[in-house]
């Protein structure tokens, strides 16, 4: 799948490593505020940015953590992407267990103390005094590699510590939820845990206010990240129980696989469709066209005549009508279709029931809500 806005670095254990855009910025700021307090000392700017390479493969190593220890639960991960506050593995799907969630969340620490113990047990054998010379905080001597390593060490103390805070979503806050998971309901758990997030994401707020720019930053990230997962998790309860049936399209817009750019851009004009299903003469499904491709596609230039074909996406992914409707939401979401045929198996050929895209499932848990609000106030 694309990802718009990173580089790739590595791929490790099959899972892609990107890096984005924003990272410049931390470099350039890292690069100028040396060069400023060191009075432009080159070597003193190129000592922190070599800090900040071993920080980024510690955070890297801290992804990975997480990425193995759900590689055990059979979640695969779909990618790594460091941000300049940190990494973001991204997980396929959420673990069934509390038990899964809690040794998810604390390999991604346990990670950076095995770093600890890997550059101390080095420093001991090398014979390094443990003294450390604390001067490169505050001074500006040349540093030995001893002191590159004691730093990397305390950073990456820093990193596991910040990590365990209880505020959701960091790692601690999904300790904690996994902790509460285990005697409450998964929304509740989820509720009290972003609750604890956003009270300290204002405690970073106002400690930021003291005299720290990026603690002000990381506390509206971890407030904002905290209320999306709470919506997320509700979002997927409302789900809960439904099945593809439920949210079924009957009547959607079809275009004839001969069709060209001109004739689909008309299609679009006059009616409301969001997108078509391109079939053969034959009637059967052959491809995806959304609004966004066919805009892409007058952006790109293609003249009026390009056969929708050509345009269209073929990736059509099938399900059955007793399909969990949670697992359609997220299917949707992660293959970036714009929607997903319902077929039912009936004989040798699948009969094509209807197709189900995110606007039509939000549809109808508006109208379930409404019925439901109508229910209780008739039986106060
Ligand atoms: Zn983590």
């Amino acid at each position: 799948m694309r990802k718009e806005g990173v580089f790739h670095i590595a791929t490790i254990g099959g899972i892609p490593i990107y890096l984005h855009w924003t990272f410049g910025f931390l470099i350039i700021w890292i690069v100028l505020s040396a060069l400023w307090s060191s009075g432009g000392d080159w070597g003193y700017a190129g000592w922190r940015l070599l800090l900040v390479g071993g920080l980024l493969v510690s955070v890297i190593l801290h992804e990975l953590g997480h990425a193995f220890a759900a590689a055990a639960f059979q979640i695969p991960t779909r990618d790594i992407t460091m941000y300049p506050f940190g990494g973001v593995a991204s997980i396929e799907k959420l673990p069934e267990k509390p038990t899964q969630e809690l040794v998810i969340a604390l390999a991604g620490p346990l990670v950076n103390f095995l770093i600890i113990g890997v550059i101390s047990a080095g420093l001991f054998v090398s014979g390094v005094s443990w003294e450390g010379d604390m001067g490169y905080y505050f001074g500006l001597q040349r540093l030995t590699g001893a002191d590159y390593f004691f730093q990397l060490a305390y950073l990456n103390f820093l990193l596991a510590a910040f990590n365990l805070l209880p505020a959701f979503p960091m790692d601690g806050g999904r300790v904690l939820r996994a902790i509460l998971a285990m005697r409450f309901p998964y929304e509740k758990a989820t509720a009290i845990a972003a609750t604890v997030g956003q009270v300290f994401a204002g405690l970073f707020v106002l400690l930021g206010i003291l005299g720290n720019i990026i603690l002000i930053l990381i506390g509206f990230f971890v407030y904002i990240a905290a209320e999306s997962e709470k919506k997320a998790v509700e979002g997927r309860s409302a789900l809960k129980g439904l099945r593809a049936r439920d949210a079924i399209m009957v009547q959607y817009p079809v275009l004839p696989a001969m069709a060209t750019l001109q004739s689909a851009i008309e299609a679009l004009l006059g009616s409301q469709a969001r997108s078509f299903l391109i079939v053969d003469p034959l009637g059967q499904p052959v491809g995806a066209l959304s609004r966004e491709k066919l805009i892409s596609a007058l952006h790109q230039g293609m003249p009026p005549t390009t056969p929708i074909t050509q345009v269209m996406d073929e990736r059509l992914i099938t399900v059955e009508p007793d399909t969990p409707l949670g697992e359609v939401m997220e299917t949707l979401q992660r293959e970036d279709v714009p929607f997903i045929l319902v077929a039912e198996k009936t004989g040798s050929t699948p009969r094509l029931l209807g197709l189900i895209d995110a606007e039509n499932i939000a549809e109808y848990l508006l109208i379930k809500k409404a019925r439901e609000a109508f229910a209780s106030s008739i039986v106060p």
